[in-house]
């Protein structure tokens, strides 16, 4: 494929899941793309790898890139364990599995892809630059846009514990002294379990021991991974430069997830390129009753898994997207 000479010059800032998967969408339409990367090669961040089967609209994934599908969660709140019924299932990915997909999605459509090169100011000779750079976006920081809502997002990873026999288990927390909710997790995979904790970046390991101990789990010395979840859309009003992903905000109040979100808002960028201002406008209208939505369902769950766990009923069933 050729970009002809009335399509864009187009620089993506970040060869992560979604300046990739950007990368391939513009390709796709004939525009030139050049994605710059600061690391030397792909994948690395760390993440559950959980994605709804959605996924499959987006790009042509196959049955063997993925460990497991799994249609339930069980949620054990304060007062009552509650089985989620996730519909679309949730697909369970090893991450740096996903990235490499996409980047052979991208390099084969013809995305130029630069790695050890960080960006550290708008780069000159492109009609266009799309900051794909993660939770501490530079380009987001270069656009004067305030810093979204944090949360602290750790994994612990031990040797499999036996036979699995719930996949997926999760704590709700409400953490005392902050208006954020958070929850803790465990992942059965292929080789290993992993624990983790979504919270105030402040108290995430205090609260995770406090949970160890009530639990009786000894994890001896695990291998940790953390990252930042931004959360709260962030969009510029410029025709020239925009973001996507996590450095616009883009991730989900109940999970943190931000990979169907990220695939999304690239569908809707893609749609309406070049046009940025139609795309911000385009994406806050399907975000904001998503994230408003998401919150709401957080904070009544919470809610009545604390006081009322007699209105909560056994089985849920939900979109775990949101959509
Ligand atoms: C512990 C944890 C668990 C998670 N689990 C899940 C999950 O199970 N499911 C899910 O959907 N989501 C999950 N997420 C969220 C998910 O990982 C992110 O939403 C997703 O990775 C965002 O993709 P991205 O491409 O926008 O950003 P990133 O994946 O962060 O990629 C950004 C890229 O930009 C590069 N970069 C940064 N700055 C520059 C620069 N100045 N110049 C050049 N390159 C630069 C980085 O090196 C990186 O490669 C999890 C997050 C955490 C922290």
């Amino acid at each position: 494929m050729t970009a002809d000479a009335n399509k864009e010059r187009v620089a993506i800032i970040g060869a992560g899941i979604t300046g990739l998967y950007l990368a391939w969408r513009l390709r796709q339409k004939g525009h030139s793309v050049v994605v710059f990367e600061k690391k030397d090669k792909i994948g690395g961040k760390p993440c559950t790898g959980l994605v709804s089967e959605r996924i499959k609209e987006y790009m042509p994934i196959g049955d063997g890139l993925y460990q497991r599908r799994v249609e339930s969660v069980l949620v054990h709140f304060e007062k009552k364990d509650v089985r989620i019924k996730v519909n679309p299932a949730y697909l369970v990915f090893e991450r740096r599995d996903l990235d490499n997909f996409v980047y052979n999605l991208a390099k084969g459509a013809g995305a130029e892809i630069v790695f050890n090169h960080e960006i550290k100011e708008i780069p000159d000779g492109f009609d266009r630059v799309i900051g794909c750079d993660g939770a501490q976006s530079r380009m987001r920081r270069i656009l004067s846009l305030s810093e979204p809502v944090f949360r602290l997002g750790t994994q612990y990873f031990v040797g499999n514990e036996g036979p699995a026999i719930e996949m997926i288990e999760v704590w709700p927390k409400k953490f005392d002294y902050s208006p954020k909710y958070g929850f803790i997790w465990k992942v059965q995979k292929v080789g290993e379990t992993e624990y983790g904790i979504i919270g105030p970046k402040e108290d995430g390991a205090k609260e995770f021991e406090i949970f160890l101990d009530k639990q009786k789990v000894e994890l001896g010395s695990p291998d940790v991974k953390a990252a930042l979840i931004p959360q709260e859309l962030k969009l510029p009003k410029s025709e020239k430069i925009t973001l996507l992903g996590d450095s616009a905000g883009m991730t989900k109040p109940t999970t943190g997830g931000g990979i169907v979100w990220g695939l999304k808002a690239g569908d809707i960028l893609a749609d309406c390129f070049p046009d940025f201002l139609k795309y911000r406008r385009k994406a806050r209208l399907f975000f904001l009753p998503k994230i408003l939505k998401g919150k709401i369902a957080v904070f009544f769950s919470y809610f009545l898994g604390r006081f009322l766990p007699f209105l909560l009923p056994k089985t849920i069933s939900v979109d775990p997207d949101l959509f």
